[in-house]
Order: C-alpha cells, then structure tokens, then sequence
C-alpha cells in the first residue's frame, strides 16, 4: 500500500468517526466531541449547534415513530396501551432521533449563547 492511499485511507476512517464539521475552521469532530466541549468546536471554541431546519427534521422524526408507536400498540393491546406505551414510544422517538443523525450528520452554525441565533458568515 502506498503512503498516499495510506493517507486517503485514514481521512476516510476519521470522517466517518466524525461527521461533524466547524464551519468556521473546518475541523472535523464527533458528536461526544461536541457534548464534551459543552457544544462549541472542540477547536476554535466557538459555539455551534443544528440549524433550525434540521431541529424540526428531528422532531418530526421524534412525533412520527412516537407517534407510529402508539398507534400500532393500542390495536394491538388497546386502552392499555395509551399509559404503558408511553416510555416506549419515546424511547423509539429518541432511537429514531439518533438514527437520523447517523444517517445524516447534521451541517452546523455558528450561534450565539443564549437563544439567539446569529449567522457569522
Ligand atoms: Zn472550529
């Protein structure tokens, strides 16, 4: 193996380690990563979080399995269903969640702290 394809190799394996970027300085880092540094790039400290469309993506992907949960689960168990049912449907709305962020890994921005959500580019 060649020391280029080497390279190539190992730039692959770490983006798919860590599929988030900094759009600030472009430093590549996972979501533990991000959790860690209190969600600011583990880099250059700047603050960044999910932009607002793929915060609404989320939630749809939470409410439409929770939601499928607790459908299915009340035909088949019933009345029931509508309390038991309840951690269920959001333990699979958080597993949807999850899986959607694998799947997609989320472009982030840059904001400021607080609520307030300021575009730096
Ligand atoms: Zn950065």
């Amino acid at each position: 193996m060649t020391a280029g394809r080497w390279i190539e190799l190992r730039q692959k394996v770490k983006s798919i380690g860590r599929p988030l970027t900094c759009p600030l300085c472009q430093f590549h880092f996972s979501y533990r990563h991000h959790l860690r540094a209190a969600r600011t790039c583990p880099h250059c400290k700047v603050p960044l979080g999910f932009p607002f469309f793929y915060r609404v993506i989320l939630y749809i992907a939470y409410l439409a399995v929770a939601g499928l949960t607790m459908y299915k689960g009340y035909h088949k168990i019933g009345t029931g269903w509508l309390l038991l049912g309840l951690p269920f449907a959001a333990a699979f709305g958080f597993l949807a969640q999850i899986g959607v962020l694998r799947a997609f890994p989320p472009t982030l921005e840059a904001h400021a702290e607080g609520n307030t959500w300021l575009n730096l580019k």
